[in-house]
């Protein structure tokens, strides 16, 4: 089973004078219960590519396909039961505290005039104490750091209990410690998670497969010991690649050219 068949995704933004494509005829296909990590540089198509997962954008040309349904047919509200998103731009301006902000992951499941069930605290608790928010809990998102901020988003996220889970750079801000926390989270949870990551020894750790995109192409996709090579990455990144193995698997130095 496949949690995703895009098939020849076309996407421009409407007006854009450059000639390319932002997503130029892609093709992907993603089987469900893995982690699978897009890297690739800046302006590569990534966030375009995990907005067309959601439905946030639409591609011009190409389908989306989401366990076997074409996107297009799943409405907004059935889509977040199914689906939960952590994405890169968002800032939080609402009067919430933190514990409110991550409770907002529960609103799918009940109406306007309920309020949230003993049911709905609990797995919000559960969220806040796994990204170690406890102590933040009762304070005004506004108020908390990037990092604490990027925590939040995540509880949130985890609260909507889906089963599959986009994350753009969701280690951004992130200590060390919660780098690797977050996405041991999303590995203990047993989801299918699609995962834009600019570290690739992140991504070599925790990603079963590894897509690379350029210029709005997947330029490789395979295992993390297969696409994580030279011959892959120096072209992509501009950079030179030295290859050392870990017990946790491959892993890499990235130096510059000269
Ligand atoms: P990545 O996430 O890989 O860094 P993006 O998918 O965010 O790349 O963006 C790819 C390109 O799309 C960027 O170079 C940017 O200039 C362009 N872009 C992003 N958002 C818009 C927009 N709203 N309108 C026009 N162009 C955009
Ligand atoms: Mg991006």
């Amino acid at each position: 089973m496949n949690i995703y068949d895009c098939s020849n995704v076309t996407f421009s933004y409407p007006g854009a004078v450059s000639g390319r494509p932002l997503l130029d005829d892609l093709s992907l296909t993603v089987p469900a219960g893995i982690t699978l990590g897009i890297i690739g540089p800046n302006g590569s198509g990534k966030s375009t590519l995990i907005k067309c997962l959601y439905k946030s954008l639409i591609p011009q040309k190409g389908t989306i396909n989401f366990n076997g349904t074409d996107l297009n047919q799943i409405g907004t509200r059935q889509l977040s039961k199914l689906l939960s998103v952590v994405v890169q731009s968002e800032s939080a301006s609402l009067p919430l505290t933190v514990r409110e902000y991550v409770e907002l992951g529960r609103a799918t499941y009940h109406n306007a005039f309920e309020g949230y069930s003993s049911q709905d605290a609990e797995i919000a608790d559960s969220s806040i104490e796994m990204l170690g928010l406890r102590e933040l809990a009762d304070i005004p998102i506004t108020r908390v750091s990037g990092g604490e901020h990027q925590r939040a988003k995540l509880a949130r996220a985890l609260c909507q209990s889906t089963s599959t889970m986009l994350l753009d750079e969701p280690t951004n801000h992130l200590d060390i410690y919660f780098q690797h926390q977050i996405l041991k989270i999303v590995k203990k949870r047993n989801l299918s998670a699609i995962v834009v990551l600019h570290d690739l020894n992140l991504a070599a750790i925790y990603c079963e497969l590894i897509a690379v995109l350029d210029k709005g192409k997947i330029v490789a996709l395979g295992k993390p010991e297969d696409v994580l090579i030279p011959e892959v990455l120096e072209d992509v990144y501009r950079v030179t690649v030295q290859r050392i193995d870990t017990k946790h698997g491959v892993q890499l130095l990235l130096l510059p050219k000269d």
